[in-house]
């Protein structure tokens, strides 16, 4: 089986039906990003920056940064890279050098581009970080926990700005850095027609998109049955986003655990999704589930999902589907 997997690492990712699928990585190390480039994925679709910034009193420094995201440039050796901005909130910012106070909720508090806004040193010292990086290869910024267009037009705008001083100063930067949005706050998902037209792409959070819009905590292990992309509101909102990017011509994946787990493969396919970011460790079964389905067929099916009223028959479609 896993030797079986391991061939899998050098074809390409291509439905029965000869449709090129999207495969990108979830990455939060230096060791994931080399294992994602030997698994043949297409790119980093979500390197998450927090571990820089936790088990330590002080923040870290640009240039600490930029070695950093330079390396995952490098790394990837031309596949594009996306690097998300700080997502910390209270929950995690004990030992870090942030110095947030407490919260009584902070899953619903400062995290994420509010922190940013609030906090804009730290944005600017990542962006200074980033832009240097980009010089080295393709690089994107991806914004997490968006809610609006304001908050959209606040990061092209601190972007544009870091940009022209970085070049103004002399360094190499590239003349495009796409910036993309964190599709995970139901506002945003909702709302996604007022603000698509002003990101360059979008990844959806399902791990906060199901918390957020079935008000089930993603760390309550009482409510873990709950916690369940398999509900007629997660399935339609999903499907809105996808279709929104694709009139608009806008690429979108889903970055959430889900994208990585093979029950939900053909679910997201059917949904119209085209690029997949997963952990590197789930890349090759996924890419097999892929390579063993017949897209125009599963097409057919799609409209039967999305009347689906109840779980149980959403469950009945993903087992006839497998
Ligand atoms: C998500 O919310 O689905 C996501 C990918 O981000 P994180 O798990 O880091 O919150
Ligand atoms: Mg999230």
């Amino acid at each position: 089986e896993q030797k079986q997997l391991h061939r899998l690492r050098r074809v390409p990712t291509r439905t029965l039906d000869d449709v090129e699928i999207r495969l990108s990585a979830n990455a939060e190390s230096p060791e994931d990003v080399t294992e994602s480039h030997a698994q043949g994925a297409t790119g980093i679709g979500l390197y998450r920056t927090e571990f820089l910034f936790l088990q330590r009193n002080e923040l870290p420094t640009e240039d600490e940064q930029f070695r950093a995201y330079r390396d995952v440039v490098l790394g990837m050796a031309g596949r594009p890279v996306t690097v998300r901005t700080l997502d910390l909130g209270a929950d995690k910012a004990d030992r870090t050098g942030l110095a947030l106070r407490n919260e009584p909720n902070p899953a619903l508090g400062l995290r994420g581009i509010r922190l940013s806004m609030s906090r804009r040193g730290i944005l600017e010292t990542q962006l200074r970080a980033l832009l240097r990086a980009s010089g080295y290869g393709p690089l994107r910024i991806l914004t997490p926990m968006i809610s609006s267009r304001e908050e959209v037009m606040f990061m092209r705008r601190e972007v544009r700005r870091v940009h022209r001083a970085l070049k103004a100063e002399g360094h190499a930067v590239a003349d495009t850095v796409p910036l993309g949005a964190m599709i995970e706050v139901p506002s945003a998902a909702i709302a996604l027609s007022t603000f698509v037209r002003d990101v360059d792409f979008m990844a959806i959070g399902t791990n906060d998109l199901v918390q957020y819009l079935l008000a089930v905590d993603r760390n309550n292990d009482a409510l873990a049955s709950m916690l369940t992309p398999l509900h007629p509101a997660v399935l339609r909102l999903l499907h809105h986003c996808i279709t929104l990017a694709d009139r608009n011509r806008r690429p979108l994946s889903v970055c959430g655990e889900m994208a990585g787990d093979t029950q939900f493969t053909r679910l997201l396919l059917a949904l119209g999704l085209r690029e997949f970011s997963l952990h590197p460790s789930t890349l090759l079964s996924v890419r097999k589930r892929i390579r063993e389905t017949d897209l125009g067929a599963l097409m057919q099916t799609a409209p039967a999902l999305l009347r689906a009223r109840s779980m149980r028959s959403i469950e009945r479609w993903v087992e006839r589907a497998d």
